[in-house]
Protein backbone atom coordinates (compact mmCIF):
# COMPACT_ATOMS: atom_id res chain seq x y z
CA UNK A 1 0.00 0.00 0.00
CA UNK A 2 1.15 3.66 -1.38
CA UNK A 3 -0.24 6.33 0.48
CA UNK A 4 0.02 9.81 -2.30
CA UNK A 5 2.11 12.72 -0.77
CA UNK A 6 0.93 16.16 -1.93
CA UNK A 7 2.73 19.44 -1.27
CA UNK A 8 1.16 23.10 -1.00
CA UNK A 9 0.55 24.39 -4.48
CA UNK A 10 0.36 27.65 -4.67
CA UNK A 11 -2.49 28.93 -7.50
CA UNK A 12 -3.81 32.30 -8.89
CA UNK A 13 -6.95 33.30 -7.93
CA UNK A 14 -8.97 33.35 -11.74
CA UNK A 15 -11.47 36.29 -9.55
CA UNK A 16 -9.32 38.22 -7.83
CA UNK A 17 -5.90 37.61 -9.52
CA UNK A 18 -4.41 37.16 -6.00
CA UNK A 19 -2.22 33.96 -5.23
CA UNK A 20 -3.21 31.70 -3.12
CA UNK A 21 -2.14 27.98 -1.34
CA UNK A 22 -3.99 24.56 -2.42
CA UNK A 23 -2.80 22.68 0.91
CA UNK A 24 -1.57 19.18 0.55
CA UNK A 25 -5.26 18.28 2.88
CA UNK A 26 -7.29 20.02 0.20
CA UNK A 27 -5.44 18.38 -2.80
CA UNK A 28 -6.13 15.25 -1.06
CA UNK A 29 -9.74 15.82 -0.80
CA UNK A 30 -9.58 16.51 -4.04
CA UNK A 31 -8.11 13.68 -5.33
CA UNK A 32 -10.21 11.02 -3.23
CA UNK A 33 -13.49 12.90 -4.73
CA UNK A 34 -11.92 12.45 -7.82
CA UNK A 35 -12.04 15.82 -9.17
CA UNK A 36 -8.79 16.17 -11.42
CA UNK A 37 -9.19 20.11 -12.34
CA UNK A 38 -7.38 22.11 -9.44
CA UNK A 39 -9.81 25.02 -7.97
CA UNK A 40 -9.82 28.11 -9.74
CA UNK A 41 -10.42 30.49 -6.93
CA UNK A 42 -9.12 31.26 -3.86
CA UNK A 43 -11.16 30.30 -0.71
CA UNK A 44 -11.71 33.68 0.06
CA UNK A 45 -13.79 34.14 -3.68
CA UNK A 46 -15.31 30.36 -3.24
CA UNK A 47 -16.92 31.31 -0.10
CA UNK A 48 -18.49 34.98 -1.19
CA UNK A 49 -19.40 32.74 -4.24
CA UNK A 50 -21.41 30.41 -1.78
CA UNK A 51 -22.92 33.33 0.25
CA UNK A 52 -23.97 35.32 -2.86
CA UNK A 53 -26.25 31.78 -3.97
CA UNK A 54 -27.09 31.23 -0.57
CA UNK A 55 -28.57 34.75 -0.33
CA UNK A 56 -29.82 34.32 -3.84
CA UNK A 57 -32.17 31.83 -2.02
CA UNK A 58 -33.88 34.29 0.27
CA UNK A 59 -35.73 36.58 -2.62
CA UNK A 60 -38.16 38.83 -0.46
CA UNK A 61 -40.75 40.43 -1.35
CA UNK A 62 -41.04 43.62 0.00
CA UNK A 63 -43.18 45.54 -2.14
CA UNK A 64 -46.51 45.40 -0.34
CA UNK A 65 -44.90 46.20 2.83
CA UNK A 66 -43.65 49.33 1.40
CA UNK A 67 -47.12 50.68 0.38
CA UNK A 68 -48.49 53.38 2.69
CA UNK A 69 -51.81 54.20 2.76
CA UNK A 70 -52.23 58.13 2.98
CA UNK A 71 -54.75 59.27 4.59
CA UNK A 72 -56.05 62.58 3.64
CA UNK A 73 -59.36 63.14 5.44
CA UNK A 74 -57.98 64.04 8.88
CA UNK A 75 -58.79 68.15 8.90
ZN1 LIG B 1 -9.76 35.31 -5.03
Amino acid sequence: METKEFNDITLICKDCGKEFIWTSGEQAFYDEKGFTNPPARCKEDRDKRKAERNSNRNDFRRNDSNRFAYRTEDN
